[in-house]
């Protein structure tokens, strides 16, 4: 089972990977908890080479085929292999965030985006996206009341990450079967409840 968490930044991503890791390791499943950028040693040195400051300008192709080069090693490396041997892989971010980010966000077109990933990744595809919605002044709110500085992306203005959001719900509104949309701003205990019901729903079809 592959299952995918995407939002924009600050939508909470993480908590509620860890919080479904938990529980379905509680149940005797094993599971692989991952993220992208980075996931691999060269993938995560690919994700400070893109989002720390000070690289100077990466144009938007660049920056996509960063995105991209650390997802194929990704899928390659640790994810097909994890599924391989009957685990459930979480990742925090998949190919949905470069259709948005670089597809929506930079202007590369969203077609064009996806042909690239499902190239890098040989067509390896989520079983289930669960997407945070995120409103984009909540998001900036969440992430600066932690003690990290902005990335480079995290950074752009709220125009940005309003783009970034819409791309995500056209994505979860053309395959609706493969996808569970929720407020971010719902309680945390909400949030795994909705998501845990949702995943019993995939593992029993
Ligand atoms: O998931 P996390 O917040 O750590 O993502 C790291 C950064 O990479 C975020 O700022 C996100 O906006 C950016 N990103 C991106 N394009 C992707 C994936 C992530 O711009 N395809």
């Amino acid at each position: 089972l592959f299952i995918a968490f995407e939002g924009g930044d600050g939508a909470g991503k993480s908590t509620q990977a860890a919080r479904l890791a938990e529980t379905l390791e509680t149940r005797g499943l094993t599971v692989l908890r991952t993220r992208e950028p980075g996931g691999t040693p060269i993938g995560e040195k690919l994700r400070s080479l893109v989002l720390d400051h000070g690289h100077g300008h990466i144009d938007a192709h660049t920056e996509a085929l960063i995105f991209a080069a650390s997802r194929a090693a990704h899928a390659s490396q640790v994810i097909r292999p994890a599924l391989a041997r009957g685990e459930v892989v979480l990742t925090d971010r998949y190919i949905d965030s470069s259709v948005a980010y670089q597809g929506a966000g930079r202007d590369l077109g969203a077609d064009a985006v996806r042909t690239l990933n499902e190239w890098a990744t040989s067509g390896l595809q989520p079983d289930l996206t669960v997407l945070l919605d995120v409103h984009p002044a909540d998001g900036r709110r969440r992430r600066t009341a932690g003690d990290a500085a902005e990335d480079r992306l995290e950074s752009e203005a709220d125009e940005f990450h309003s783009t970034i959001r819409g791309a995500f719900l056209d994505l979860a509104a053309g395959r609706p079967e493969t996808y569970l949309v929720l407020p971010a701003d719902l309680p945390v205990n909400e949030l795994a409840a909705r998501i845990l019901t949702r995943v019993y729903a995939v593992l029993a079809s």
